[in-house]
């Protein structure tokens, strides 16, 4: 696979190098040339196959060329060890449950596909990496389980102290081996400035610092392959689907496209979100303007400039048009997020986390607006578990966690607290670092 940057002036590179670099010299994203797509008959020939074959034909037809393949496949394997099942709410809508990874929350399957395909590139080389992550909590809990154990990489997450949850914590730094857990007295700001002195900081070439945020097409594409698996699942043979996305950076948004692309059939997608409306704003007035973001309930979704916004632009030839006849956009209020967790409850005994309602309400709201018969999927993006505090307000209960997180509030935190917030105190415990 041959990419180029978003930005338009580098030169091609591989899919290797761009998942090793993140970001492209220009500051651009990287973004494949050409997708190779599938034929109708061959995806139809992926029916009824377990979710990790499944990931290894889509990924090996994308990227595989680049890698030795068995050893690739076994990688994708064991990425994809967990289930992505695809559950029928009724009236032609279903929910594609992307929560039963090690966080309970979709980007598990990006970070692991990343870590795994990292190690791979660093064992080649025969190298090593330190990794690392400013987190306000989600992203670094999926980065550290993402690469527990992931030979010659060492992660280090750094999230302000006091400002994630306890359970959000409790992923992050009760791992120890290859994963260390770092406490800033300080706000995420505060954690996103260290990290990124620490990125230009010449005496710390010896550590070979990287990055494993959202930007990097390596978490991107492994994101096609439960489009791949629902639609098979979802679809009547050879028809249509339309996918519904809570949105944010819009990195999921973007994977489902490079799956149309790569010759799903998507009738449509259904772009999301709170608030946050960026998005759904500029397919209305086809004006981007980016702000600051305001809090959610769904505060994944807190995103106020979506940071794949040049990717989905791209894919569309940059052209407001077209991405509005592939696109539509929805914009959720508190109230309406709230109602919708409520109703599904009480409609399907089913438990919905605020992401996740939000992808219902505007798949319900398409729907009815659009007329629009094509069966639905829209995407469960995190385990209502995860916020228990804003179920029992609505359902009056609070979901349990699955069984192998029942103890997770007994595993001792291994995590290290900076004396400050400043450069020196940060460097000086980097340094440290056996
Ligand atoms: C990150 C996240 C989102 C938003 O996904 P994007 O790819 O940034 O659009 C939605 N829901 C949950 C639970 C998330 O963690």
């Amino acid at each position: 696979m041959r990419l180029t940057s978003t930005s338009g002036s580098s030169t091609p590179v591989t899919f290797r190098h761009a998942l090793l670099e993140g970001l492209a010299p220009d500051g651009g994203l990287y973004l494949p040339d050409e997708i190779p797509a599938f034929s109708s008959s061959e995806i139809a020939a992926l029916r009824g196959a377990p979710l990790a074959e499944i990931a290894v034909a889509v990924l090996g037809r994308l990227v595989g060329d680049e890698f030795d393949r068995a050893q690739f496949d076994a990688l994708v394997r064991d990425a994809f060890d967990f289930p992505a099942p695809t559950v029928g709410l009724g009236d032609g809508l279903s929910e594609l449950e992307l929560f039963h990874g090690p966080t309970l929350a979709f980007k598990d399957f990006g970070a692991r596909f990343l870590a795994r395909v990292f190690g791979y590139l660093l064992e080649q080389r025969r190298g090593h990496a330190t990794i690392l992550v400013a987190t306000s909590g989600d992203t670094g809990s999926a980065v550290a389980q993402g690469f527990f154990g992931v030979p010659r990489i060492r992660v280090v997450v750094l999230y302000p102290s006091g400002k994630v949850s306890p359970f959000q914590e409790a992923q992050m730094a009760t791992l120890g081996g290859n994963v260390s857990a770092l406490r800033v007295p300080g706000t995420f700001d505060d954690c996103q400035r260290l990290v990124k002195q620490a990125f230009v900081d010449l005496g710390l070439r010896p550590l070979n610092l990287s990055s494993a945020n959202s930007i990097n097409i390596g978490r991107l594409l492994p994101q096609a392959v439960y489009y791949f698996d629902s639609y098979l699942g979802a679809a009547p043979a050879g028809g249509e689907v339309v996918f519904a996305v809570p949105s944010g950076n819009i990195g999921n948004l973007t994977a489902g496209v490079l799956a149309q692309r790569a010759g799903l059939p998507v009738r449509r997608f259904v772009s999301a979100t709170n608030a946050n409306d960026v998005l759904p704003e500029y397919l209305l007035t086809g004006i981007y303007r980016a702000r600051p973001a305001v809090a959610t309930l769904s505060n994944a979704m807190d995103v106020g400039d979506p940071s794949n916004f040049a990717r989905l632009a791209a894919l569309h030839g940059g052209s407001w048009e077209r991405l509005r006849a592939n696109v539509s956009g929805y914009r959720n209020t508190e109230e309406e997020t709230r109602a919708t967790i409520r109703q599904t409850y009480e409609a399907h005994r089913y438990v919905l986390d605020p992401h996740s309602a939000v992808g219902v309400a505007a798949a319900r709201r398409y729907r009815q607006e659009e007329a629009d018969a094509t069966p639905v999927v829209s995407l469960a993006t995190a385990h209502p578990a995860k916020f228990g505090a804003a179920i029992r307000q609505e359902l009056g209960f609070e979901p349990e966690l699955p069984a192998r997180y029942r103890d997770w509030a007994s595993r001792p935190v291994l995590a290290e607290t900076l004396a400050d917030a400043g450069y020196d105190a940060f460097r000086r415990w980097l340094l440290a670092l056996d």
